[in-house]
């Protein structure tokens, strides 16, 4: 659970911190909003994937199961700045498989945390090996820093690209060919 109280305090400090005034009307409702902005932006930090993904039914004609395009949010753990882009979540069915919206629901668990971007494509593939058992994962997420966009190197539209590759994607170079395929590259 999100402490709001102490949220409050610091943003208050926060803006002592830059030299502004917090008592000055249009930041006084500040802290507390962002306080409640916070609540909704880190709630993954409440929230397990295990109970998304362990709801399983069974499927006889399973392969390449491709969710691509999951919109996502996040917020950089080093700058405290979003960071957004498109996951793309990939298994091969070990005869059980997931309702399409859990995989969008697992990477919104984990983007709703304080992230990098590399832990939090790892995070996805590895809870999805752990929980929804299938005989592999490809997990790649396409995202804009805008700590690398509105300061610093200032690269507007640079995208990072992160890729974590598990059980058979790993060890068939085919089944890797087949998840590019479906994303039409
Ligand atoms: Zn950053």
């Amino acid at each position: 659970m999100i402490d709001k109280a102490k949220v409050r305090q610091a943003v208050a400090l926060l803006l002592e911190g830059i030299g502004e005034d917090p008592g000055r009307e249009g930041l006084r409702e500040t802290p507390d909003r962002i306080a409640r902005m916070y609540e909704e932006i880190f709630e993954g930090m409440d929230q397990n994937p295990r109970e998304v993904l362990e709801k399983t039914f069974e499927a006889s004609n399973s392969g390449i199961v491709l969710e691509k395009d999951i919109v996502f949010y996040s917020i950089c753990e080093h700058h405290l700045l979003p960071f957004y882009g498109k996951a793309h979540v990939a298994y091969l069915s070990g005869g059980r498989v997931v309702g399409l919206s859990k995989l969008a629901r697992t990477v919104e668990i984990f983007a709703r945390r304080p992230q990098i971007q590399e832990q939090l494509t790892v995070q996805i593939a590895d809870s999805i090996m752990e929980y929804l058992k299938p005989e592999g994962v490809m997990v790649m997420l396409e995202a804009e820093h805008m700590c690398m966009t509105m300061r610093g190197i200032k690269k507007p539209g640079a995208l990072t690209v992160t890729l974590a590759v598990r059980g058979a994607f790993e060890n068939d170079p085919h089944l890797q060919e087949e998840f590019w395929r479906m994303m039409g590259r």
